[in-house]
C-alpha cells in the first residue's frame, strides 16, 4: 500500500494539480495533506474543491485557521496576512465551514500521525533535529513511530536513532521498525528550499520506506493569477525564487 503525503497546497491550483497527475501515475491507495490548503496563492476554492472531491484527508493549518475565522493572524508578517484577508473574504461558505471542521491531527496506518506545525501546536516549527528530538516525549504513550508535518515548507526527515538528515531530490529512505520519525514531505505550494518545483512524499507501508519527489508545475499561470487576483506581488516572487 501507497500513502501519497502533501503538505502547505497554499491555494496554488497549479502545483497541487501536478502532483495529483504524479500520485495518479504512481498509483497511491490514499492521499494525506498536513494542512494549508489556503493563503498566499489565488485558488483556496478550487484547492479545497479538489481535495474535497478527490477525499484527501487533511489537517488543520495556521492559514487555514486564520483564513476561517478560527485564530487572529494578528502575528502574520505582512503579505501573509493581506492574503488570509484576501481568502476570507473570497471563501465560500461551505469551504469556510470545511476549514473550520478540519482535526488539529490525523491518525493514519496504525502508527502514523498527522500534524501541521508539531504534535503540540500548528504554529510550531520544527526546523532542525534538536526541534524534533524536543518533540518526541508527546509521541510516548501514543503507538506513534512516525510524525508527519509541513508548516516550514522544507522536506526533512529526522530520526530519534541517527543524524540529522536533510533531503536532497528524489532520496529514498528505508524506515526501521524499532525507530521513530520525524517527516516533512515539504510544501506543494510554495516551497522554501531554493527550488520552485512542487514537493511531495510517498510513504510505502509494505516496504517501509519514504520516497521524496519534485514535480514542475505551470508556474507562469500560478504568478499571474496570484497579481491579477491583486494578491502582494511578494507572493508571486516567492514561487520563482522558493524560498
Ligand atoms: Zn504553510
Amino acid at each position: 500500500m501507497k500513502i501519497g503525503i502533501i503538505a502547505d497546497v497554499h491555494a496554488n491550483l497549479e502545483a497541487f494539480q501536478a502532483v495529483l497527475n504524479a500520485f495518479d501515475k504512481h498509483g497511491v491507495d490514499s492521499i494525506v495533506h498536513l494542512g494549508d490548503i489556503a493563503g498566499y496563492n489565488a485558488n483556496p476554492n478550487e484547492c479545497i474543491d479538489l481535495m474535497r472531491a478527490r477525499g484527501i484527508e487533511s489537517v488543520l493549518g495556521n492559514h487555514d485557521a486564520a483564513a476561517c475565522g478560527l485564530e487572529d493572524p494578528w502575528f502574520f508578517r505582512s503579505a501573509a496576512k493581506k492574503a488570509v484577508e484576501w481568502t476570507s473574504e473570497r471563501l465560500t461558505e461551505e469551504n469556510r465551514c470545511y476549514l473550520c471542521s478540519l482535526p488539529e491531527e490525523l491518525l493514519f496506518n496504525c502508527r502514523c500521525l498527522g500534524v501541521h506545525g508539531s504534535p503540540t501546536s500548528r504554529d510550531d516549527y520544527i526546523i532542525d533535529w534538536l526541534d524534533a528530538m524536543r518533540q518526541l516525549e508527546y509521541l510516548n504513550g501514543r503507538e506513534v513511530s512516525i510524525c508527519f508535518f509541513g508548516h516550514s515548507h522544507k522536506p526533512a526527515l529526522f530520526s530519534e536513532k541517527g543524524a540529522l538528515h536533510r533531503l536532497e531530490v528524489s532520496q529514498s529512505h528505508t524506515l526501521e521498525q524499532a525507530n521513530r520519525y520525524f517527516i516533512n514531505p515539504g510544501a506543494v505550494g510554495q516551497p522554501r528550499d531554493k527550488d520552485w518545483r512542487a514537493c511531495y512524499g510517498i510513504l510505502d507501508v509494505d516496504a517501509l520506506r519514504i520516497d521524496f519527489y519534485r514535480v514542475e508545475y505551470d508556474i507562469d499561470t500560478a504568478c499571474r493569477k496570484v497579481l491579477e487576483g491583486g494578491l502582494p506581488e511578494d507572493n508571486a516572487k516567492r514561487l520563482r525564487r522558493g524560498k
